[in-house]
């Protein structure tokens, strides 16, 4: 297994890291360090920005920053990131240069400073690194601005309301990176909770654990290293669709409407709209019959109900790719695969050796456990 499988570097080894090109580049060493992870989403897909249930958990996968204080009003940030954009290191004057530009891996941070919630901050330096692979599909953004956010907790501390700081995460994401998105990956990047995945419900903003740690069970992530983004126009365009969907149900989001509803307003509806608004109100229900089922170890039903999940996602909801299709369709050959990422632990082997096979692409693949969101380093 562990030669089929990517090993993730540790925290201790980030931080080693990261403090080594501190010293080399600031001539001192940093004081402070603080970590957020990526996640993986086992069902709730689309489901958050309307105010649906997700179910995703923490990955041990992090964004490491460690840095320190300095006597002016400058922030000067290097990320040690080559899949991000050029060039690697910012200097920011904290006062007028908050607005998003060039390198765009910046943004993120600029973003992150701008909606911190006990600016304004004084001048620091500051060194990133990360062990989520960047776009692809693991929140390596969400980990980013909470990675950072809970560093500048560290330099001059909020009121630690971690619902808040979930939320001027996101913020960030949308006013800075452009991209509209729901509140999950934030989330789970501050709240996830070790041997857990968490049932969120993005309407109250509530979330419970859900306990995922069986010896029998194995989270096999399957990166595709195929790049999708959100910033192109599909997830706005989705996100139009269905508040437009909502509105002509006459409900605040799609939470509040039923299968039953929609199949009156059918008329109504555009045939987009329909099927959007079909897959949501579905995978709603889908998440909060998953999250019954893993707590009831019925893997076998999670693992129907994430197929469901996939089908809708590609027939519905038209976001799948090919690449996705095919390794969901050669993972589920397998005996031993409940759904895509949930397996029996017996099955890693033979699922990899499989997907390797059938795949066109180049996979790559991490065996993982859930593990605890955000949290502040020792240097
Ligand atoms: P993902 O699913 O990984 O969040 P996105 O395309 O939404 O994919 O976000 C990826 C972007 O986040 C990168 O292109 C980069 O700009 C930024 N990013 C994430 N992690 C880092 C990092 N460690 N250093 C610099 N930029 C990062």
């Amino acid at each position: 297994m562990a030669t089929l499988c990517l090993v993730v570097r540790t925290a201790a080894e980030l931080v080693a890291e990261a403090r080594a090109k501190f010293v080399q580049e600031f001539g001192e060493e940093p004081q402070l360090a603080a970590c957020a992870p990526g996640r993986v989403n086992l069902i709730g897909e689309h489901t958050d920005y309307n105010e649906g249930y997700v179910l995703p958990m923490a990955l041990p996968m992090l964004t490491v920053v460690v840095g320190k204080p300095n006597s002016g009003h400058d922030a000067h940030i290097i990320t040690l990131n080559k899949d991000a954009d050029k060039p690697w290191r910012v200097d920011l004057n904290l006062q007028t240069e908050l607005v998003s530009g060039q390198p765009r891996w910046a943004n993120y941070v600029k973003g992150v400073i701008h909606h911190y919630r006990a600016s304004p901050v004084p001048g620091f330096n500051a060194v990133i690194t990360s062990s989520v692979p960047l776009g692809g599909g693991l929140s390596s953004s969400a980990s980013l601005e909470v990675a950072f956010y809970s560093f500048l907790q560290q330099i001059k501390p909020d009121d630690g309301v971690k619902v808040s700081k979930a939320v001027a995460c996101q913020q960030a994401e949308h006013s800075h990176a452009g991209v509209p998105c729901g509140i999950m990956d934030q989330f789970v990047a501050v709240l996830g909770e070790k041997g857990h995945a968490l049932l969120i419900d993005c309407r109250s903003l509530e979330a419970k654990p859900v306990p995922l740690l069986d010896k029998n069970l194995v989270i096999l992530i399957t990166n595709s290293n195929v790049k999708h983004s959100l910033t192109g126009s599909e997830y706005p365009t989705r996100r139009r669709q269905c508040e437009q969907a909502a509105a002509i149900l006459g409900k605040n989001s799609l939470r509040e409407a039923t299968m039953k509803e929609l199949e009156d307003a059918k008329g109504r509806l555009d045939e987009v709209a329909y099927k959007r608004a079909w897959h949501v109100i579905e995978e709603i229900q889908r998440t909060e019959q998953a999250a019954e089922a893993l707590k009831r170890a019925e893997y076998k039903e999670v693992g129907k109900l994430m197929v469901e999940s996939h089908n809708s996602l590609r027939d519905l909801y038209e976001v799948s790719c090919p690449e996705l299709d095919e390794l969901v369709s050669a993972a589920l050959e397998v005996d031993g695969v409940f759904g895509m990422t949930l397996l029996q632990a017996d099955a890693v082997d033979r699922t990899i050796r499989h997907i390797q096979e059938q795949y066109s692409g180049n996979a790559t693949f991490y065996v993982t456990t859930p593990s605890e969101g955000a949290r502040v380093l020792s240097l």
